[in-house]
């Protein structure tokens, strides 16, 4: 009998039950997509490894973790009575927040009773015969579905680094994704921080209030902007009340699915001192639509470096020692790694108890039993904090072992590289859908809106299954193929595919250099996914039933089928608009 968990009571593993769908994952994928399939009366269930809903926001509980998509807009748009009722506190809501919301959704939606908690998902096999899915879980239960949908997140799967002498470290090691419940108290410790990612970024100003000294390993230096978070007034949340569908619907025609200020205007065509004047003004407002300052910065490598200097003169101008401050100068793409926003961030290494040791050319050599070791030298610590990030994209995916049609697993298709149909679906895995998976936009667009968006079309594809009888839909072999060179075409058009970032696997050895999610730009994105709908689910295949090519009865997708701002639209969306797809 599986064992009995602080969350859970001990169970009888459930056997033989059939369902329409299994969920694998319950963050705001997986509870989006139970509600929706409930919703279509299909029999759903969601299993989530961990002890409650939030994904994310339930894992990610380490000092300082928040949002960096304004909350107004980092929330779901599915309902208007949602929107109406609940309030944002913060301009970027803290992970309590953020994890009380989706705590409130499970609730308001009542979508607790459909999933098991501190359940993981080991074993998913496609049986031929039945066209059902057989799900294996690590509690011992063994069930069935029609469908397979997994929603096991893009940034799930911790990248726990194999340090040699880690177990030698006689105190305690966190990783930030996988942060204790109960919290940490770093007062007075000497504490290690390994990583200077998103994560980093946000924790070390915190830690660095706490500890007594404070020591952190950097690889590769961030470029990160100024959150300027603060409190949201009644004022300004009743403002965007007062029409939240047109923020909505703004924000569905941009490129990054999320509303901002944006310039199209080449930084080339400025003059220096209208450069710098665009760019403070920029960091000014802060966070991730510093980017948006131009329309060039992320394709063209000279109009890049205008904003690196000045990102790098804003370090020099904060960071008072100027040997810590060359350190912590990125000399790389602006942009091309993901962008960071923080709080505080470089004024921490001005505190005299804050020390910054590069391991880009020395890498950590090993923990001791007191410390971490770099090029001969041993820094002691109490405690020590992995900001590592995660194996992005496909991490939480290599650790079930799927199996589709003639025994074939999902890790040998994706050995090269992860492929799939828009993201959604890959061939020889049929009614295997993937939220948010790679060759969608993901993590480069607002993730929420990403993931509604994908729910709604595969929830629509799935009651049109049941509308004609359909038992089996997967994508066509040669559509994949083709839009997997059409992701990565796109991809060479933006600055972005050119460091070795999570993006393209690179921060973990061995993983291929593949650039993972769709960069063409949410909005054509999503007519793309619509056009595929309305000519009847074009480029995949689906078996039994009454199949004709007519238009499928849209049941949730409509909401999506919005004009393309053109005005808007990323030079990458407009050059992948120009790539023939298909
Ligand atoms: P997740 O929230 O990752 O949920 C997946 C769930 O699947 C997890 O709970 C996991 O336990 C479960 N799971 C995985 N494998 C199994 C298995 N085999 N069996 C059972 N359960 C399994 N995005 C933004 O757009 N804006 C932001 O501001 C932002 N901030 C972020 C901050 C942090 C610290 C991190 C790490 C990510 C952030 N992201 C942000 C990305 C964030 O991951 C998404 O916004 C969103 O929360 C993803 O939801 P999801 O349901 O797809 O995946
Ligand atoms: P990350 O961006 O991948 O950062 C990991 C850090 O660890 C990098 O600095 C990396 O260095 C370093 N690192 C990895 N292995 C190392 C090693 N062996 N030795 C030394 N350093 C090593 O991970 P993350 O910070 O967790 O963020 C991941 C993503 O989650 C973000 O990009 C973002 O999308 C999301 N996120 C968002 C927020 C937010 O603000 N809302 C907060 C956290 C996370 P290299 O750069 O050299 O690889």
């Amino acid at each position: 009998m599986p064992p009995a968990t602080q969350d859970q009571p001990q169970r009888v593993p459930e056997a033989g039950a059939a369902f329409d769908a299994i969920i694998v994952g319950a963050g705001f994928a997986g509870m989006y997509m139970l509600h929706r399939l409930r919703g279509l009366g299909f029999a759903a269930r969601a299993y989530e490894a961990g002890g409650g809903v939030g994904g994310t926001w339930y894992w990610n509980r380490y000092p300082g973790a928040r949002c960096d998509v304004e909350s107004m807009q980092y929330s779901f748009s599915f309902s208007e009575e949602l929107d109406q009722q609940w309030d944002w506190s913060e301009k970027y809501a803290p992970q309590s927040e953020i994890l009380s919301y989706a705590n409130h959704v499970a609730d308001r939606f009542d979508l607790r009773r459909h999933i098991l908690f501190d359940t993981r998902v080991t074993a998913a096999t496609f049986d031929e015969t039945a066209k059902c899915w057989r799900i294996e879980t690590d509690r011992g239960d063994k069930v069935s579905a029609k469908f397979c949908i997994m929603a096991v997140g893009c940034l799930s799967a911790a990248n726990h680094v194999p340090f040699e002498g880690r177990e030698d470290f006689q105190g305690p090691i966190y990783h930030t994704g996988e942060w204790p419940h109960e919290g940490v108290d770093f007062t007075g410790l000497r504490v290690g921080v390994i990583g200077t990612g998103s994560s980093a970024i946000q924790s070390i100003p915190i830690i660095a209030e706490q500890a007594s000294a404070l020591t952190v390993f950097q690889r590769t230096a961030t470029y990160t902007v100024p959150a300027w978070n603060e409190k949201l007034t009644p004022e300004y949340r009743n403002a965007i009340k007062a029409d939240y569908p047109a923020l909505r619907a703004k924000a569905r025609a941009r490129p990054t699915g999320f509303y901002f200020p944006f310039n199209m205007k080449p930084a080339l065509e400025a003059t220096p001192e209208q450069r710098t004047r665009q760019y403070e003004e920029a960091w000014q407002r802060g966070g991730l639509p510093f980017l948006g300052a131009y329309g060039d910065l992320l394709f063209e490598k000279a109009a890049n470096d205008t904003i690196a200097e000045f990102a790098r003169d804003k370090i020099r101008s904060i960071v008072r020692d100027p040997a810590t401050a060359e350190l912590l100068c990125p000399h790389n793409v602006f942009g091309c790694k993901r962008l960071c926003v923080d709080t505080g961030y470089f004024d921490t290494y001005n505190l005299p108890h804050v020390k910054l040791v590069d391991v880009s050319k020395t890498p950590i050599e090993r923990f001791t039993s007191g410390g971490i070791e770099v090029n001969g030298t041993e820094y002691p610590l109490d405690a020590i904090v992995c900001a590592t990030g995660f194996a992005a994209m496909t991490g939480s995916f290599d650790r079930i072992a799927i199996t589709g049609r003639d025994g074939r697993t999902l890790a040998e298709k994706w050995r090269g590289g992860p492929r799939a149909y828009l993201g959604v679906a890959t061939a020889g895995f049929p009614n295997l859908f993937t939220i948010t998976g790679p060759g969608s936009p993901s993590v480069l667009a607002s993730m929420i809106q990403a993931i509604e968006q994908h729910v709604d079309w595969m929830a629509d594809c799935m009651a049109h299954m049941r509308d004609i009888g359909a038992a089996t839909i997967e994508p066509v072999e040669a559509y994949e193929d083709d839009w997997v060179e059409h992701v990565n075409e796109v991809s060479k058009v933006s600055l972005r595919s050119t460091c070795s970032s999570w993006y393209v696997g690179a921060n973990i050895p061995g993983r291929p250099r593949v650039f993972m999610p769709y960069i063409g730009g949410f909005p054509v994105y999503v007519q793309k996914c619509n056009e595929v709908m309305t000519n009847g689910f074009e480029g995949f295949v689906m078996e039994g039933g009454d199949i004709g090519n007519e238009m499928p009865r849209v049941r949730l997708t409509e909401r999506w089928r919005v004009p393309l701002d053109i005005e808007v639209i990323s030079p990458a969306a407009v050059a992948a608009r120009r790539v023939p797809v298909v």
